[in-house]
C-alpha cells in the first residue's frame, strides 16, 4: 500500500458514521415519525429594513445543518404559515459540492463557509493538501473583532469545528478541542465537555481555559446571566439533547453571546448552528426536523431582534447541505400538520437557500458557490 491508499483508508475509517458522536445517523424505520401533527405556533415579528450604510461592522452567520427548502417549508407550515425568515428580503442559492464529492459532508461544507475554499469531505479548516487555511473567525480575531461560536451539537463537531480548528479528519475531536486554546475566541456555547476534560493526553483544557481568563460554565441559567468577558460554556458531555429535552437553549445562548460580543466596539463575527435539523432528516423523522427547524427559526428571531436595533449587523442564514432528500406530501397551515417523505438517510446534492438581512445583504442573491458566501463576508468586513 502506498501513502495515498493508506491515507484514504484512514479517512474512510474516520468517516464511518455509526459510532461515537455520529450515532444520530441511524435511520428510524417508524412510519408515524414521518408525520408532525402540529403544535402551538409562535408569533413572528416584522423588523425594520433600514440599515446604516452598505457595509456591516458585525456578522451573524447562521447555519441550519441539513436545512433545505423542504425543511424550511415544513417549519413554516407547522408554524401556521410564517417564520422569522420572512424578514429576509435578499435570497439566493448556494451550490454545496465539495472538492472530491458531489454530495458534501458538514466538514467540507463548514470549511467552505468558513474559509472560502473547497476541500474534501471530512476536512476541518484544511485544504485538499491538509494544510491549515485561515478561517473568517480567525481573520476577525486578527482584525480586533470579537468572535463566537454557538451550536446545539458538540462544539467540537464538524460545523463549529470548521471555523476554529485545523484537522485532517472530523473525527479528531480531542485535537479539535485543543485547537480552541490556540485562539482567543471570546464566547463558545455548545456540547463536547468530554473532549476538553476527559482526554487521552490527560491535558485539562478546562483548567487551561480558566487560566486564559475564561469563565467556564455548564448550566444554562448561569450562562444566560453573563453580560461580558470571555465565556466557555459546555452544556453537555457530548451533543446537547434533542429539543425539548435539552438543557441548552439555542435562542437564549445566541442572545447571550450577542450581548457579550457587542461589548467590542470594533465589531464581531459569530457562527450559530442549528445542528440537529440534519439529524432529524438523517433519521427521516419529520417531527424531529420540524421541532429543530422551529428552534432554529426562533434563534433567527433573536438575531433579528439584535440586528434590527443595531442596524450595522449583517445576518446570513444558510445550510451546509440538504439532508434526507426531504419532500412534503401533505400539510395543513391551520393545524400545523406536516407529512414528510424521504429519498435518503444521508445528505443530498441539491442547492441550499441563502438568506441575508442587514447592510450588504444585496450581495447574497442569485446562484453562488458555498465558498462565495465566505468570500463575500470577508470582503464586506475588509479582511
Ligand atoms: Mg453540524
Ligand atoms: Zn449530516
Amino acid at each position: 500500500m502506498n501513502f495515498k491508499s493508506i491515507l484514504s483508508l484512514v479517512l474512510f475509517v474516520a468517516s464511518l458514521p455509526l459510532f461515537g458522536q455520529e450515532n444520530y445517523k441511524t435511520v428510524s424505520k417508524v412510519d408515524s415519525t414521518k408525520i408532525y401533527t402540529g403544535g402551538k405556533p409562535y408569533e413572528v415579528k416584522t423588523f425594520t429594513q433600514k440599515f446604516k450604510g452598505k457595509k456591516p461592522k458585525k456578522v451573524i452567520l447562521m447555519i441550519g445543518d441539513g436545512m433545505g427548502t423542504s425543511q424550511i417549508f415544513a417549519g413554516l407550515t407547522a408554524n401556521g404559515g410564517h417564520l422569522f425568515l420572512d424578514n429576509f428580503k435578499k435570497v439566493g442559492f448556494a451550490k454545496t459540492q465539495s472538492s472530491n464529492k458531489y454530495i458534501t459532508d458538514s466538514a467540507a461544507g463548514g470549511t467552505a463557509l468558513s474559509t472560502g475554499q473547497k476541500t474534501y469531505n471530512g476536512a476541518i479548516g484544511v485544504n485538499t493538501d491538509t494544510i491549515a487555511i485561515k478561517t473568517i473567525l480567525e481573520m476577525a480575531e486578527d482584525h480586533g473583532f470579537a468572535t463566537g461560536l454557538v451550536s446545539t451539537s458538540a462544539i467540537t463537531h464538524a460545523t463549529p469545528a470548521s471555523f476554529i480548528a485545523h484537522q485532517g479528519s472530523r473525527g479528531s475531536y480531542e485535537d479539535i478541542a485543543a485547537d480552541f486554546l490556540k485562539t482567543d475566541i471570546d464566547v463558545f456555547i455548545g456540547g463536547g465537555y468530554k473532549h476538553f476534560a476527559e482526554r487521552k493526553d490527560k491535558r485539562d483544557l478546562i483548567g487551561e481555559l480558566k487560566q486564559k481568563g475564561y469563565l467556564f460554565l455548564r448550566d444554562m441559567d448561569e450562562i444566560a446571566k453573563v453580560k461580558s468577558g470571555k465565556l466557555a460554556a459546555l452544556t453537555a458531555d457530548e451533543h446537547n439533547e434533542v429539543i425539548p429535552k435539552r438543557k441548552m437553549n439555542l435562542p437564549l445562548s445566541t442572545k447571550t453571546a450577542l450581548t457579550i460580543l457587542n461589548q467590542n466596539k470594533k465589531g464581531f463575527f459569530i457562527m450559530v448552528e442549528g445542528s440537529q435539523i440534519d439529524w432529524g432528516a438523517h433519521q427521516n423523522n419529520t417531527g424531529y426536523v420540524v421541532k429543530e427547524m422551529l428552534d432554529f427559526d426562533q434563534t433567527i428571531g433573536e438575531a433579528l431582534e439584535f440586528a434590527a436595533n443595531d442596524r450595522e449587523t449583517l445576518i446570513v442564514v444558510t445550510a451546509d447541505h440538504e439532508t434526507g432528500g426531504m419532500a412534503l406530501m401533505d400539510g395543513n397551515m391551520k393545524t400545523g400538520m406536516v407529512k414528510g417523505a424521504y429519498t435518503s438517510g444521508d445528505h443530498t446534492a441539491t442547492m441550499v437557500p441563502v438568506f441575508a438581512y442587514g447592510p450588504g445583504a444585496e450581495n447574497f442573491t442569485g446562484i453562488m458557490e458555498n465558498t462565495d458566501i465566505a468570500k463575500k463576508l470577508m470582503n464586506l468586513l475588509g479582511f
